[in-house]
This record gives structure tokens, C-alpha cells and sequence, in this order.
């Protein structure tokens, strides 16, 4: 069962029959997953156990987008229960955070069969399930986990090789985020030399999210008096 469930009152509960309180973006979460248990856009739902949705805090500051569910993610509904998702764990607690602290999807809701890459009309079916939970969490850092979701969600064909490590802003779900693309962990749990690399592009995730987005100028009268030499500014006081 997900993190999130336990802020719906249980069933039972009687809740007034109309809210004043406008409807929240994680209710519409919750209904936006509903309405996506039973997709067909694509050829994977015909092989999928069921859709991995997604998990974690509907208003998380930082959501991660790793590539599509495998095995044990199709069988358990949720995404990264697998080795790769103990070491993101590991990774978190390593920057003070738990997995109920972020938000974690995929670029593909439905497990390829055998696990092979994600191909790119089904990518393309299914990207506006994924902007859309962008544009109901509204995340300020997007980490992107491998190739496919950089290349997805950067909108530029290049690699993780190139790009790990270097956060960009950019324009995601119709609000302006932070894209920090990283390695995945399946690639780091095999080899060492890029464990090393993800820990430390991990070390910057709390900088970039006590960060905000392209500070606004300082006001006009203050920028005048930091150009002014010290001795013109102390005469203004
Ligand atoms: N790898 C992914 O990219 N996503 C998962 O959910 C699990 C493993």
C-alpha cells in the first residue's frame, strides 16, 4: 500500500458530502492513477501483471523518473522494490532522506517483456502519463535515472555518459523544474567506479533543492546601491 494512502480518511468515515476546501493536486493524483490502471495505449499491456503507477509524496519537492518496471515491480505494483531500488534507498538515507520524502515514477508504466529496453512509440504513448503526474506533484528537482528518461524529459539525444551530474532548468508540466540527471542505480550496482560517481552527484541533491529557480533581480534601488562604491553607500546611511 502506498505512503500516501494513509492521509484519505478510512472507509467508514463519513466526510461531509461538499467540501469548501478546493480539490487538492494529490486527490487528483489519486484520480489521475485511477483512470491509468487500465491503460491499452500501448503493446505492454497486454503482457504487464498490472501498471506501475507510480509512489511516494504527492507533493514531493524532488521526484525521480528511472526507465520502466521489471519483475518485481510489476508483480509488486510499485516502482524500484527491486536491487536497484534498495541502493536508490541507500542512496536517500546517505542524504538524510527516506522514500517517503520523494516521489518515484517511470518513463514506461508497464514492464517490457524480458526486460528489454523501452521502445519509442511506447514511449511516446506513454510520456503524457508521466507529464501529467509532473504537472499534479510539482516537483522543483526532477532527478532522471539512466538514458531514457534524461533523453526524455531533457528533449536532447545526449547520453548519461555526457550529462550526469549537470542540473539544467527546464519547463516540465508547465512549471519550471530542475532536471539533475543521474546514472541508475542497476548500471551502478555492478560497476564501482560509477557507484562512486552517483554518490556524489547524489551529495548535491540537498544544495539543489534548498536552490530556487533563477532568483529574481534584487529590486532596482538595492542593485544601484551594491554598484556604487562603498564609500558613495555609506553616505546614503
Ligand atoms: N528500474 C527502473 O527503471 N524502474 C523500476 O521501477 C525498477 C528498476
Amino acid at each position: 500500500m502506498e505512503g500516501d494512502d494513509r492521509l484519505h480518511p478510512p472507509v467508514g468515515v463519513v466526510s461531509p458530502a461538499v467540501s469548501a476546501v478546493p480539490v487538492e493536486p494529490f486527490d487528483e493524483l489519486d484520480a489521475y492513477r485511477e483512470s491509468v490502471l487500465g491503460c491499452t495505449r500501448c503493446r505492454l499491456a497486454q503482457g504487464r501483471t498490472q501498471v506501475v503507477f507510480g509512489s511516494g509524496h504527492p507533493h514531493a519537492d524532488l521526484m525521480f523518473v528511472g526507465e520502466a518496471p521489471g519483475f518485481h515491480e510489476d508483480k509488486q505494483g510499485l516502482p524500484f522494490v527491486g536491487q536497484a531500488g534498495k541502493l536508490l534507498e541507500k542512496l536517500l538515507a546517505q542524504v538524510g532522506m527516506a522514500r517517503s520524502d520523494v516521489y518515484i515514477a517511470n518513463v514506461l508504466k508497464c514492464r517490457p517483456p524480458g526486460n528489454r529496453d523501452p521502445q519509442p512509440d511506447e514511449i511516446e504513448a506513454c510520456e503524457s502519463h508521466l507529464f501529467k503526474q509532473i504537472e499534479l506533484i510539482r516537483p522543483t528537482v526532477v532527478a532522471t535515472l539512466g538514458n531514457f528518461a534524461t533523453k526524455l524529459l531533457s528533449g536532447r539525444p545526449l547520453g548519461i555518459t555526457r550529462v550526469h551530474g549537470q542540473e539544467q532548468e527546464t519547463t516540465l508540466g508547465g512549471r519550471k523544474v530542475l532536471l539533475y540527471p543521474l546514472y541508475h542505480p542497476a548500471a551502478a550496482l555492478y560497476t564501482p567506479a560509477m557507484l562512486k560517481v552517483l554518490e556524489s552527484d547524489f551529495a548535491r541533491l540537498p544544495e539543489l533543492l534548498g536552490r530556487s529557480l533563477t532568483p529574481p533581480p534584487p529590486p532596482v534601488e538595492l542593485s544601484v546601491v551594491a554598484q556604487m562604491a562603498p564609500a558613495e553607500q555609506l553616505g546614503l546611511f
